[in-house]
Order: C-alpha cells, then sequence, then structure tokens
C-alpha cells in the first residue's frame, strides 16, 4: 500500500552552488549530505515543514542524473512515495503490466530500500517508491 509521499527529487548540476540557494528559498539548513555509489549520485535532503526534499548531483557521467541533465536540465526529476511493504507493491505494479527499473528492491539514501518505476510506465514521471530499512512490514 502506498502511505503517502515521501519526497520530491530535484537534479541539479552542481550542488555546492545549488544548496545555499534552496535553503534560502525553503528557509531552512540541509540536514543530510549522502552518497549514493550504486547510483552514482550525491544527495542532499531538506525536511521543511512535512515535506522532504532531495537534491540530486551526479558523480560520473553515466549517472542516470548525469544523463537526465544532459537532456532535460535541472529541476524535477522523481516523486517517491513510501510504501507499507516494498516488495509487494513491486509484485502488484509488475502484474499490472508496468516496468520497473528495479525488480528487487536496492539500498537509497537517507536509509531507505528503494525500486523505481519505469517513467514510460508512468507517462513520463519517474516514480520511487520506498521503504524504511528497519521499518516492521506488516503481517
Ligand atoms: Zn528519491
Amino acid at each position: 500500500m502506498i502511505k503517502k509521499i515521501e519526497h520530491i527529487g530535484i537534479a541539479v548540476e552542481d550542488l555546492k552552488q545549488a544548496i545555499p540557494i534552496y535553503e534560502k528559498i525553503f528557509g531552512v539548513p540541509c540536514y543530510k549530505q549522502e552518497r549514493v555509489d550504486s547510483e552514482s549520485v550525491i544527495t542532499a535532503f531538506f525536511s521543511v515543514g512535512d515535506s522532504k526534499l532531495e537534491l540530486l548531483q551526479a558523480t560520473d557521467p553515466s549517472s542516470p542524473i548525469a544523463k537526465f541533465l544532459e537532456k532535460r536540465g535541472g529541476g524535477f526529476h522523481h516523486i517517491a512515495f513510501e510504501v507499507d511493504h516494498i516488495e509487494t507493491e513491486i509484485t502488484r505494479l509488475e502484474k499490472e503490466g508496468f516496468s520497473l527499473i528495479h525488480l528487487t528492491p536496492k539500498d537509497g539514501a537517507d536509509n531507505k530500500r528503494i525500486a523505481f518505476l519505469h517513467p514510460k510506465s508512468g507517462l513520463g514521471m519517474l516514480i520511487e517508491l520506498c521503504q524504511e530499512k528497519n521499518s516492521k512490514n506488516p503481517s
């Protein structure tokens, strides 16, 4: 089951330049930066009221973020939904005929297990499913 929007992902060319700008816009400091080598990104997180935002910068040219920036420039990149049981959601969407980039969850930033839906399956929207690593699965 999808519980809520967990965060919104924003692609940036350069975190060093982007963080102070977003800090001014949001009025709060970045609370965490984390490198995710499996995705070739460095992430930076902001907590704004009840909402969370993730900035993503590519660490090498083969990174999906580098390819995205090349095609579309910086800005809105993905929307992430918190789910109560990520394997169940992957199976459900697969059965519905959606194509997923990750059929088994992988480690993401900020203590999450994640899986992305293919943007072609989301009508151009890149959708991330995520589940807190130490959250208990519902029985
Ligand atoms: Zn994300």
